[in-house]
């Protein structure tokens, strides 16, 4: 496996990778050297207890003293987190020295509410600064925070509550969203009542959008106690590098969401490797992720990565195209942004705006474009590198591995990308294709799950929050024969080793006994001219247990009659029919204006085949769009 990428390779990205997949201690021994550690560790790792990975053992360090403290001397008067607003129209600059001592301020805060290491909070907040004080305040104190996105409703909110059982929560008075106040704190005395746990401090942000009620006793006010507390000094907790940092919540297949649980040192040294290898960042340039703290992209790339790189963080709090679709690229110009993070799905949003937004700015900073979250489309890829005129880099991971899994490295080496490929195995991830009943590798170019040999590198989840046999069940117990995590996504690999993601395993689908990944049907059809975007789902079918039926958005916003509708059906079969086969062509494609997705950009496909197949959508409360589900039980009426 290790051989298979050598063609595109000069050797430099070869050579480290080959190191450490071969000798996984010596090379991770290596990058430790990248973060601070306070009592060196005794041993880089212990993996007596498969698929248990203790990273690092013995040594102690610190997240926020990585992040902030250590570039006190160097970096003092320079940014750390520029907070960009075009909700609230704000912009606030903070230096390292302004943010070590704001960290401090929320950290006397929670240790006035009682809160030790090993505590959790949870911290329910839209992207403001005192989230990132408060995220940097747990990790200074050995506090295990647990974020959960602002756009969880209370039923979400509560089922975490429950299982983290935090001492404290932070929260804010309201998020603000198309520039409209979205009020936070009902939702959270709503969560609070149902969990059976309750917390005895709730810290509260008021921003002065949306009055609310205050619990007498509980609840605090930010302000008054920063005002209180303005020249604390909070010395940082020397943790072990096998704590844990935090707990962040993805949903899986079953109604439970699962606590990612991530460690301390492991995680440092992974994410400033990712910075150095992968996303070329540099000490006091600026790095700019879009996403939003609740997610995982938000954690690794928008508070800890930049950080601990030296490097200045945007927060933007606001759409992709508001106040224009070229507010990005303003605040690549004025912050000087030299790495752009963001999702295939905002891009696609940008594809439907004036492209003239795309050359109104000065990009001259930026270095690159890295997107992830979700497949890369071509057509998507092509047009935005175009438009920009700079490498766009794909990039496959997950909230388990909390960093790059594929990817082209391209601060080892300028290896060229495939369009459709998010690249080769990152350093540290033995990455392969397996099939899925035998476990064996497949062949070139052959269909097979993704999966990664253990033990996974620093970083990656170290169990499932208070149920370990759960993290191994679910993770590592895919193939009967041996232990592996399973990525639950299918994928092969190419005659150069390049790896290319067909969807996931549980959103599979199966036609008259054939399975088929949805989304090689999406990508296919997306290939038609007409089509910006699609979602394939499974219907159940009474002969063929179940069929693919497609809901695409074209590209002109024309209204489509019904004769052209059924034209352009027959033509998008037709290319789905010679490029996968008649098997794969979908029953039906519908015409519609919007998709149902989360927030963060995910297809919510499982709602959608509810709804084709009449049943309750299930919980709803991320939806970007309420209206997309009905368009959805239109186009099949
Ligand atoms: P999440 O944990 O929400 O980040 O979702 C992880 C899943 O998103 C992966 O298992 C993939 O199915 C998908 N994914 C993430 N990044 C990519 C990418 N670059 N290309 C294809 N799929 C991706």
């Amino acid at each position: 496996m290790v051989e298979q990428a050598k063609h595109q390779s000069n050797g430099t990205y070869q050579n480290l990778y080959d190191e450490s997949i071969r000798n996984p201690k010596g090379f991770w021994a290596r990058q430790a050297d990248l973060i601070h550690w306070q009592k060196p560790f005794e041993k880089v790792l212990d993996d007596s207890k498969p698929p248990f990975a203790d990273w690092y053992v013995g040594g102690e360090t610190n997240l926020c003293y990585n992040a902030v403290d250590r570039h006190l001397d160097q970096l003092g008067d320079k940014p750390a987190l520029i907070y960009v607003s075009t909700e609230v129209n704000q912009e606030k600059v903070y230096t390292f020295r302004q943010l070590h001592q704001e960290v401090q301020i929320a950290a006397a805060m929670l240790q006035k509410m009682g809160v030790k290491k090993g505590d959790r909070v949870l911290i329910y907040m839209p992207m403001i600064p005192e989230a990132t004080f408060a995220m940097l305040a747990c990790a200074r104190i050995g506090a295990i925070h647990s974020v959960v996105f602002g756009g969880f409703a209370s039923h979400s909110l509560a089922s975490r509550i429950e299982d983290a059982k935090p001492k404290v929560i932070v929260s804010a008075d309201a998020g603000s969203r198309a520039g409209k106040a979205v009020a936070y704190k009902p939702l959270l005395d709503e969560a609070i009542a149902r969990s059976s746990y309750k917390p005895g401090h709730v810290l509260m942000v008021n921003r002065g959008l949306v009055p609310f009620d205050t619990v007498k006793g509980r609840d605090h006010d930010y302000a008054a106690l920063r005002k209180e507390l303005a020249t604390a000094k909070v010395p940082v907790t020397w943790l072990e590098a096998t704590d844990t940092s935090y707990i962040l919540y993805t949903s899986g297949t079953t109604g439970k969401p699962k606590g990612v649980q991530r460690d301390v040192g492991g995680y440092a040294v992974a994410l400033a490797a990712s910075m150095k290898y992968i996303f070329m960042g540099e000490k006091g340039k600026t790095f700019f992720a879009t996403s939003d703290i609740g997610w995982v992209v938000g954690h690794s790339y928008i508070i800890y990565g930049p950080l601990i790189a030296g490097m200045a963080t945007v927060m933007y709090e606001g759409l992709p195209i508001r106040p224009d679709a070229g507010i990005w690229w303003k605040i690549v110009q004025d912050h000087k942004v030299s790495v752009l993070f963001s999702a295939p799905t905002a891009v696609r949003v940008l594809k439907k705006q004036d492209p003239a937004y795309l050359s109104k700015y000065d990009l001259s900073s930026l270095k690159a474009l890295f997107l992830a979250g979700e497949p890369l489309d071509e057509t998507t890829s092509d047009w935005i590198s175009g438009a920009i005129g700079k490498p766009i880099v794909d990039n496959y991971w997950q909230t388990e591995t909390g960093w790059p899994i594929l990817a082209i490295q391209r601060g080892v080496e300028e290896m060229p990308g495939k369009l459709g490929s998010p690249g080769v195995p990152v350093f540290g991830f033995n990455v392969n294709v397996l099939n899925e009943d035998t476990a064996q590798p497949c062949r070139t170019n052959e269909k097979g799950v993704v999966a990664i040999e253990g033990p996974l590198p620093p970083g990656c989840m170290q169990t499932v929050w208070g149920d370990d046999e759960r993290f191994v069940k679910t993770y590592w117990s895919s193939f009967k024969t041996r232990q592996v995590y399973s990525t639950f996504d299918w994928g092969i690999r190419d005659e150069d080793g390049y790896f290319f993601i067909l969807g996931r395993t549980d959103d599979v689908i199966n036609v008259a006994g054939h399975r088929l990944g949805t989304r090689e049907i999406e990508e296919s059809i997306s290939s038609h001219p007409a089509v910006a975007e699609v979602a394939v789902v499974g219907v159940a079918d009474q002969v063929k247990g179940q069929v693919a039926v497609a809901f695409a958005i074209l590209k002109s916003a024309d209204a489509v009659n019904e004769t052209q509708a059924k034209t352009l059906e027959a033509e998008i079969m037709k290319v789905v029919d010679s490029q996968l086969g008649a098997v794969a062509r979908p029953a039906r494609v519908y015409f519609v204006n919007v998709l149902p997705k989360t927030r963060s950009g995910k297809l919510l496909r499982r709602s959608i085949q509810a709804v084709c197949e009449g049943r309750d959508p299930g919980d709803m409360t991320t939806i970007e769009d309420p209206t997309a589900l009905a368009q959805i039980k239109n186009a099949m009426a």
